[in-house]
């Protein structure tokens, strides 16, 4: 069992002193007044509650005061003021010391959740910190946010380097990585601004993914990854190879060679557990017509697992989200396109998947109707859903997405921000329309002044 210290500096430590010095005070204060109301000699009563309330104040001291993390065989167990969390070792993917400081949004005087990096930050200082990606997610209490779930921790340690080597995982060449957030493409008008930082853990990650049909290669290996709280646009012109690489990113065509790798772990070679970590709506909405909206939704969650109460709940939650509560009892036959689609999207997220796949989801969906899709997604990146989406629609791709990739002949031919794009192809002033041809056809780039 190796023991790991952590000392809290600037904001931390004021607020802690200030903290134990309150409630030094409360506690001689009320000594002090009791014996001076009660000028007879001590009755139990109060000499109980005083006991008490001394035995409480030492107990508070002492979790303020614990500055130490445990490593044994089985586990690393945490401690930050009065939070506890035990991570097993095997869950453990990556450990790095940071080289550059937080970013400044983050607090370090309390244990919070920043949903854009899927992070828990138990930090006590902004100096000595060590990221740790998990393999799976991990559930905790957060002051004011709840229950928060998360793949990557941010610790402070006095020693850094030494737990990382006690950790036994790879201690990267971390001086590079940064707690810093990457700008979102320009010319872009993003509806929702969560930031996205360039380290952190990969929610999805394709490596030489190549699908073949008899002799025919739809899919010629590809290599990317998404972030947690990343949209990736995934554009291809008809028959380019994007419902293929979806298909094979939801287990439901295997990949003829590559991986995909979701939260680090093989979706092909570990299966079912893994594939919970997906959710997946297909161009063609697979609904149960006969069904209502609520009902729906109450399948899904058996389906996955989740018990009758928290199906319920969950449902409920899902339908104010994709703002169908006044639908909620209708038969899903009923529905126009556009709330076949909320629907679908809502059953996807049922199980509160980390990685979301969108196939075409704003087809055929008037203004209206593809406003709010499009609003749901970029809300679902912002609670740390890694978004893969494939779409004919240029707007939304240019609107939504952190990065763009386009895809031709089942290979990737650019990937990246729209400003990379234009770089990558050498035209600074095209439109992603423009790109796109260009990437796809090569016709258009003396138009655009190449
Ligand atoms: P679209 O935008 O039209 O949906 P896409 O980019 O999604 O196209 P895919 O459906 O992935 O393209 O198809 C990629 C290529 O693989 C196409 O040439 C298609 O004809 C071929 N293909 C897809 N499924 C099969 C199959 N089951 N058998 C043989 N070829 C297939």
């Amino acid at each position: 069992m190796q023991r790991f210290t952590y000392m809290g500096t600037g904001a931390s430590l004021r607020n802690k002193v200030n903290t134990m010095i309150v409630v030094v005070s409360s506690d001689i204060i009320f000594w002090g007044g009791a014996g001076f109301l009660l000028k007879r000699p001590w009755n139990w009563v109060v000499l109980a509650g005083g006991l008490a309330l001394t035995v409480w104040v030492i107990r508070f001291l002492r979790s303020q005061l614990h500055r130490v993390h445990i490593l044994d065989e089985q586990a690393l167990h945490l401690a930050f003021m009065r939070s506890r969390l035990r991570i097993e070792r095997a869950d453990v993917a990556r450990v790095s010391v940071l080289g550059k400081p937080l970013a400044p949004d983050v607090d370090d005087a309390a244990l919070s959740y920043r949903p854009q990096n899927d992070t828990i930050y138990m930090v006590a200082s902004r100096r000595g910190l060590v990221a740790l990606e998990l393999t799976r997610p991990y559930e905790m209490k957060v002051p004011r946010k709840g229950i928060c779930q998360f793949t990557r921790i941010v610790l402070t340690l006095d020693d850094p380097e030494a737990f990382a080597a006690a950790l036994g995982a790879q201690q990267e060449a971390a001086a590079a990585v940064a707690d810093v957030a990457i700008a979102r493409p320009t010319g872009s008008t993003p509806v929702f601004t969560a930031p996205l930082v360039d380290d952190g853990p990969v929610a999805i990650r394709l490596e030489g993914l190549v699908r073949r049909y008899g002799d025919f290669t739809a899919v010629d290996g590809l290599d990317l990854i998404v972030r947690p709280g990343e949209v990736l646009a995934f554009l291809g012109s008809n028959g380019a190879g994007k419902t293929t690489t979806i298909k094979m990113m939801t287990g439901l065509l295997r990949p003829s060679e590559g991986r995909v790798l979701i939260l680090g772990r093989d979706l092909w070679a570990e299966g079912g557990e893994v594939r919970r970590l997906v959710g997946y709506v297909p161009d063609v909405p697979l609904l149960y017509d006969a069904l209502t909206a609520r009902e729906f939704l109450w399948l899904m969650a058996g389906l996955y697992g989740l018990d009758d109460t928290t199906g319920r709940q969950r449902a409920d939650e899902l339908l104010a989200l994709v703002k169908l509560e006044r639908h909620a009892d209708q038969q899903i036959r009923s529905f126009s396109l556009g709330m076949k689609r909320k629907m679908a999207i809502a059953a996807a997220l049922v199980h509160r998947p980390r990685v979301l796949l969108l196939d075409e989801v704003t087809n055929g969906l008037d203004p209206r109707a593809a406003r709010e899709v499009k609003d749901f997604i970029g809300r679902a990146a912002c609670d740390g859903v890694a978004v893969f989406l494939t779409t004919h629609i240029l707007d939304v791709a240019e609107e939504l997405a952190h990065r763009i990739a386009v895809i031709d002949g089942g290979r990737i031919r650019a990937l990246g921000t729209l400003a990379e794009l234009r770089r990558q192809t050498g035209l600074p002033d095209a439109t992603l329309e423009q790109l796109f041809l260009a990437l796809t056809g090569g016709a258009v780039a003396e138009e655009v002044g190449a």
